[in-house]
């Protein structure tokens, strides 16, 4: 069994409009933009990056917004929800925020005993607020949500799979434990791990797949500490017969990816070397960075992307 995994590194979704995507992120839910670079396989498309002060793995959402990319079509094979923990109490607060906003899709539930505020991104991106007792991660608090409401990070992650069956074996393969059953949910719970350390499996035997496009998540990341860990992880997961890409450098991480039996692609991501490995931690996330292989193209890069305040 894998033992390197700590949870959820990052989640990289695709958007629409850039401009809509950044205010929702860092204005309506008050992250911080921690990174404002490029698709290192289109350099013409941003990559941005979302989270609390320094990008914390496991408190990292992540867009690539395709300008007039069609919306998915949502179903099984990909994450739901993407889950954010907040402090009990403060779901209200969101509540009302959020609807002032024009937030749409808002709507209260409790699952596994957990309250839950679900609602709609821009381009009618899956999320969840959740309260979440004793999380000791710190919000970002350069923004106008109140400190005690902010939120702390992902709390996990809802799965829609058409047999969780596989999901489950392959999650238990990477160290997480089966922590309830309720209906068609499955919960999972990593233990030990950095706080977005749920899975929540949702069977859903008779749903078509999902079709990508802007607002599905295009990738979950699961954190490892170091490259060391993570060519630990590769090896267990190819001997147990996963195709996985070799090593890739994504400057602020390493990155391996496989695609999952419930048709979910799946990253492991290192938490070294880090945001802060170009920029001061005061000024993450302004100035456009691009990776030494694209950088004789600044200036073209520049006069494509749409301008962002
Ligand atoms: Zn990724």
């Amino acid at each position: 069994m894998i033992t390197q995994i700590k949870g959820l590194h990052h989640v990289t979704s695709m958007a629409g409009n850039a401009q809509e995507n950044n205010d929702f992120f860092t204005q309506t839910l008050g992250l911080r933009r921690v990174k404002k670079t490029v698709n290192f396989d289109a350099p013409d498309v941003y990559h941005l990056y979302y989270g609390d002060e320094v990008g914390t793995p496991g408190s990292v959402m992540t867009y690539f917004p395709f300008p007039h990319m069609a919306p998915g079509k949502p179903g099984a094979g990909e994450v739901g929800d993407t889950e954010f923990a907040v402090a009990p109490g403060t779901i209200g607060y969101w509540e009302t925020r959020l609807a002032d906003q024009g937030v749409k899709g808002l709507g209260r539930e409790t699952v596994f005993g957990e309250t839950r505020l679900r609602f709609a991104g821009p381009d009618g991106d899956g999320f969840s607020l959740v309260e979440v007792a004793d999380d000791t991660r710190a919000p970002w608090t350069g923004t106008d949500v109140p400190e005690e409401a902010g939120i702390k990070g992902f709390h996990g992650a809802r799965f829609r799979v058409q047999d969780s069956a596989a999901s489950e074996e392959l999650l238990r393969f990477m160290g997480y434990e089966v922590a309830d059953r309720q209906g068609d949910m499955t919960r999972m719970v990593l233990p030990g791990g950095n706080g977005a350390d749920r899975i929540d499996l949702h069977q859903m035997p008779s749903a078509p797949m999902a079709r990508q496009g802007a607002g599905s998540v295009h990738h979950i990341a699961f954190a490892v500490e170091d490259r060391a860990a993570q060519l630990e992880v590769r090896k267990q997961l190819m001997d147990t017969g996963y195709q996985v890409t070799p090593v890739i450098d994504r400057d602020y991480f390493w990155a391996i990816y496989f695609r999952t039996p419930g048709g979910i692609l799946f990253e492991i991501a290192t938490n070294e070397p880090g945001f802060d490995r170009d920029e001061d931690t005061a000024n993450l996330g302004q100035a456009l960075k691009l990776p030494t292989q694209h950088a004789h193209l600044r200036d073209r890069i520049e006069a494509i992307l749409p301008p962002l305040n």
